[in-house]
């Protein structure tokens, strides 16, 4: 075998500690010595908790589902206004995206504390959302300077949507396989975060898992901002966008037709996941209480046909609109993922 292939490691400083998020933050704060801090957060006690040591000029509450341009604006002159030199965000990849979207135009340097597994702040990728179509792109100006994780602060998220934004997060690690930029480093950080993100799924109920759901979601991250969207994300990015639709809840639904889809056309990766989560995919989704029953899309054919032209043309295997309708049909049924690919 042969390799060849340019790797490129994204520049960030990641504090992980239970139980520590406010310390680290203060840790951070100083080092960065910023003096003029906005928060973004939504009004929630883990906020409350995490800024505890520091001193906050003014907090941004106006958090939204794919970051819709209106909110983006707004916080961008509020933190004009306010003279911020550095953005706090702490919640779930809506917060995290809307500091992202602040961050693009301003070039504030951003510290995040993820509250889910979305994984967005260990990424350069942003997103914004107007008249229902999701505009992404990628820029090192959005990359958090540093990523703080604490278990403790996702303890509150209810089981259901942890299990959801944890598939997500395995979402990341199995689209990484064949994604445009895919190689053998982002690989191994997706494989080792399919590992971690099983045992963290199985002990969703303990801070244990959580810790591990936390390593697991970060190390997806890094595997998807390195290799790019793969049919996947590409097909969830277009469905959020178009339909508004619940981002962890879309990718868990739709990741075990993917997976089955292009399995029979990438068998190493296909055996690598399912070695690396112990049993198939299904399996674990019925175990942990995960549910690929897509919600939401109100007519697939126009999903389809808004789909395909984001299709990569690396895919290990071609798709047709057809394809695509038949996977999101599939879906909306909750057919069997398996029985679905060999029919
Ligand atoms: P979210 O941030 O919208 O949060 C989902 C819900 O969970 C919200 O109601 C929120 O208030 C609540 N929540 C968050 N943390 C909680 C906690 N600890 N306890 C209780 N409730 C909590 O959803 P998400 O799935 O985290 O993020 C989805 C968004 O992130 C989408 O817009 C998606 O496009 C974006 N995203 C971006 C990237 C990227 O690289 N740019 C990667 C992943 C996701």
């Amino acid at each position: 075998m042969t390799w060849q292939f340019e790797h490129v490691t994204l520049g960030q400083r990641v504090r992980f500690g239970t139980g520590e998020a406010a310390a680290n933050l203060a840790l951070e704060v100083e080092r960065l010595g910023a003096r003029r801090v906005l928060l973004i957060a939504e009004e929630t006690s883990a906020a409350e908790v995490v800024v505890s040591k520091i001193d906050v000029t003014a907090r941004c509450t106006d958090v939204a589902p794919h970051v819709p341009v209106a909110n983006a604006e707004r916080a961008r002159t509020q933190a004009s206004e306010v003279g911020a030199d550095l953005l706090v965000s702490v919640g779930g990849g809506s917060t995290t995206g809307l500091a992202k979207a602040v961050a693009l135009t301003t070039g504030l340097p951003i510290v995040a504390v993820p509250t889910t597994y979305a994984g967005s702040e260990a990424t350069n990728v942003w997103g914004l959302t107007e008249a229902a179509r999701k505009t992404t792109g990628s820029d090192d100006r959005v990359l958090p300077v540093t990523v703080i994780y604490d278990a403790a602060l996702t303890a509150s998220l209810p089981d259901e949507l942890a299990v959801a934004s944890g598939c997500n997060a395995l979402a990341h690690c199995v689209d990484s396989m064949w994604a445009p930029r895919t190689d053998p480093i982002n690989q191994a950080l997706a494989v080792e975060g399919i590992r971690a993100l099983r045992g963290g799924l199985r002990e969703i109920t303990t801070l244990d898992g959580r810790e591990q759901m936390l390593y697991g979601a970060h190390l997806s991250a890094v595997a998807f901002a390195s290799a790019g969207s793969g049919l996947h994300h590409k097909i969830c990015h277009v469905l959020g966008g178009a339909y508004d639709l619940p981002h962890a809840q879309t990718h868990t639904a739709i990741l075990p037709y993917v997976l089955a889809f292009n399995a029979p056309a990438a068998p190493q990766a296909a055996a690598r996941i399912t070695e690396a989560l112990g049993t198939d995919l299904i399996t674990l989704y019925d175990e942990v209480g995960a549910s690929h029953v897509l919600r939401g899309v109100p007519d697939v054919s126009e999903a389809a046909r808004l789909i395909l032209p984001s299709v990569p043309p690396s895919n290990p295997r071609p798709v047709t609109e057809d394809d695509l309708a038949a996977l999101l049909n599939a879906a909306q049924a909750g057919q069997n993922p398996t029985e679905w690919s060999r029919a």
